[in-house]
């Protein structure tokens, strides 16, 4: 056990108050430990953060909870978040308008558009309850231990047709993994898909910055200091932006991976994928359905109406609508986004209000396949890494990631080895 300069003693520090550090904080206090938990920013949360803009609730980039990730219903009180759901599947804009695709084996009377054709063939149908019964079935362990290429090789091998890739997989996959060539892992696609069959994707009422406040307020009393960035982690501990010293024989860094690269100089960290949302406020909601929409076009990610997911995002009455695109759009690019729109909704959108517009660099880590699914957390003696970057690019990732530092710690410590 350690002196801070304040003379504090703290056994553990971690950086960084996302998913994945308040997780490693969380499990680090539970065992007894004295922990500080340093956040740069002004509140917790880091990819997972909420805004009041001009009377919206706005995420800090477009995200949906999906409640069968193992890590969200070990961790987290689903009832205090008030979720409120999504209609199973998505809206696929064709040709044809919008069809529905839905997973016939948990709304049947909804399948018509699969069944019918319209969407996919009887051989993709068949290949599709295959694709989804095995990866809703089959133990976790075993999808993460399978062979490993892209995504693109996985649909291939599933037998589903070129048509549905390009009709309703790669649209829908780009919003996931914010990448279009469908390069991602392969057992990662098989982990997503299980997690869509088998669970239902919400939003909080509060935003998605309810979830990490939710694990904030579980930390004991001064564990959390925001406000304070770590400029190096030194032989002693870390050093503060302000000049000051937190000394502690462990140190855990749980920021993002360009942060993570910088205070643990030779760390090697995946590339970052970016992102853009555009929060538009509409005088009448285009679709009453609280339902993901994707374009088969690809003129952008993924498009919904939060407020019929969640009335409460707006207080004028307007609805509320959220559009993904990958990169960071120039203005042209935002006007034909709202074109598209037009066309996708089949509604006027030359008065829809910008009201907001977020860009997130390094939103994901990039997931090209064959990649691990897991990467070591232990750095040096005494200091460790967590964070998606160390696992998957998801909220189970990051929760993961900080879970398994936190085991990797407490063994370290009981070992003496720190
Ligand atoms: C737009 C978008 C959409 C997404 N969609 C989904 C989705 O639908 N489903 C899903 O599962 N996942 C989604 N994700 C991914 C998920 O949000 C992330 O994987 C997860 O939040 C990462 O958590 P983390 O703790 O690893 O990192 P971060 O959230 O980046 O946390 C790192 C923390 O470290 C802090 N920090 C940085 N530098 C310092 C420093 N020097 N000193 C102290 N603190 C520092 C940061 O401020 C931050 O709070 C999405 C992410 C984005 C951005």
């Amino acid at each position: 056990m350690e002196k801070s300069t304040g003379g504090t003693r703290y056994d553990a520090v971690v950086v960084g108050a996302g998913a994945a550090g308040l997780a490693c904080a969380g499990d680090l206090c539970a065992a007894g430990l004295r922990v500080l938990l340093l956040e740069s920013d002004d509140a917790v949360g880091g990819r997972m953060r909420t805004d009041r803009v001009a009377g919206f609730t706005v995420d800090r980039g477009f995200q949906v909870f999906n409640t069968s990730y193992p890590q969200v219903k070990r961790r987290l009180d689903l009832k205090a978040l008030r979720l409120r759901p999504f209609t199973p599947g998505v809206l696929v804009h064709t040709e044809s308008g919008l069809l529905r695709f839905t997973d016939p084996s948990r709304r049947p009377k909804e399948s018509r558009d699969l069944l019918s054709g319209r969407l996919a063939s009887g051989r993709d149908l068949l290949a599709l309850s295959v694709l989804s019964a095995r990866d809703a079935l089959a133990p976790a362990s075993v999808l993460r231990g399978g062979a490993d290429g892209t995504t693109l090789d996985a649909l291939s091998a599933a037998h589903v047709s070129p048509r549905l890739v390009e009709t309703f997989f790669r649209p829908f996959l780009s919003g996931v993994f914010l990448e279009d060539r469908l390069e991602t892992s392969a057992r990662f696609f098989h982990l997503v898909w299980r997690s869509m069959v088998r669970g239902t994707l919400c939003l909080p009422a509060g935003g998605i910055g309810a979830v990490p406040v939710q694990l904030a307020g579980r930390l004991p009393q001064d564990v959390l200091r925001t406000g304070a960035a770590v400029t190096v982690v030194t032989p002693e501990g870390v050093a503060l932006a302000d000049g000051r010293e937190v000394r502690s024989g462990t140190v855990v860094v749980a920021t993002g991976q360009r942060v993570a690269a910088r205070l643990l100089p030779g760390l090697r960290v995946p590339d970052g994928r970016t992102v853009t949302t555009l929060y538009h406020a509409a005088s009448r909601p285009p679709l009453e359905e609280p339902v993901l929409v994707v374009d088969s076009r690809r003129r952008f990610l993924n498009t919904c109406v939060l407020t019929a997911v969640q009335p409460g995002f707006s207080t004028d009455g307007r609805a509320l609508v959220s559009t993904s695109v990958l990169g960071s759009p120039g203005p042209t690019d935002t006007d034909a986004v709202l074109r598209a729109l037009g066309e996708v909704y089949g509604a006027e959108t030359a008065d829809w209000e910008l009201v907001h517009r977020v860009t997130v660099t390094d939103a994901l880590p990039a997931m090209p396949g064959p990649m691990p699914l897991s990467r070591a957390v232990r750095w040096a003696p005494g200091r460790y890494v967590c964070g998606d970057h160390r696992a998957t690019g998801s909220v189970q990732g990051a929760l993961a990631s900080g879970a398994r530092a936190a085991r990797t710690v407490l063994a370290d410590l009981r070992a003496g080895a720190v």
